[in-house]
């Protein structure tokens, strides 16, 4: 647990391929990095949830949206274009071939946010969107004060997936490196859970 200016990000290791869901509290306000299992977490909600910055669209890490969203209907699901598209789509999001397909109920919902954008979550503390594409076109990378949420742009000690449909080896290089220069004075967030994360001190 991160106590700094008074917000509390814990994590939540998810039941699809131990992806992993932040939470970020403070006061009586909420904000995610991406949704999982609901059930999982909610136990660390305290009050409204106000969005979900989402690290990209793979079904591992937006599978729990509408149960989310059926909880808090009036919260912001922050992403890039191509973010929505997966949102939107079955096929993109990859969910169509495993158990259940999964798409969002409330597009009204989605809000897109453009490289570089900074989104206030609490008082005096905001998130950067930096597009970090590669692993998908959709990935998103936030800086949160010295933290940053690498979804599976950079998972440390892992090679970056770029197998995908929409993957894109040399498009995921530079994100990384340009990921690792972000993150010199930062603690590093990633999308899945892993013997190397396990160390991350939250
Ligand atoms: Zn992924």
């Amino acid at each position: 647990m991160v106590d700094d200016s008074k917000m509390c990000v814990r994590q939540v290791v998810n039941r699809i391929f131990n992806s992993c869901t932040y939470v970020l509290s403070c006061g009586g306000d909420t904000w995610l990095v991406d949704c999982g299992d609901v059930d999982r977490i909610l136990p660390h909600i305290k009050g409204n949830v106000r969005g979900v910055l989402l690290t990209h669209s793979h079904f591992d890490h937006i599978y729990g949206l509408n149960h989310l969203l059926a909880l808090f209907p009036g919260l912001d699901i922050l992403t890039n274009e191509s973010g929505r598209e997966g949102l939107l789509s079955d096929k993109l999001n990859f969910s169509r071939y495993h158990e259940e397909p999964f798409v969002l109920d409330a597009p009204e919902n989605i809000k897109i946010v453009n490289d570089g954008a900074i989104v206030s979550l609490f008082e005096g503390v905001s998130a950067s969107a930096v597009y970090t594409p590669g692993h998908s076109p959709s990935c998103v990378t936030w800086m949160v004060n010295d933290m940053i949420f690498t979804g599976d742009s950079y998972i440390p000690g892992i090679k970056t997936v770029v197998s995908f449909p929409h993957s894109d080896k040399e498009l995921a290089a530079s994100s990384e490196a340009m990921i690792k220069r972000l993150a010199r004075q930062c603690h590093i967030y990633p999308g899945h859970e892993t013997l190397l994360s396990k160390d991350i001190k939250l």
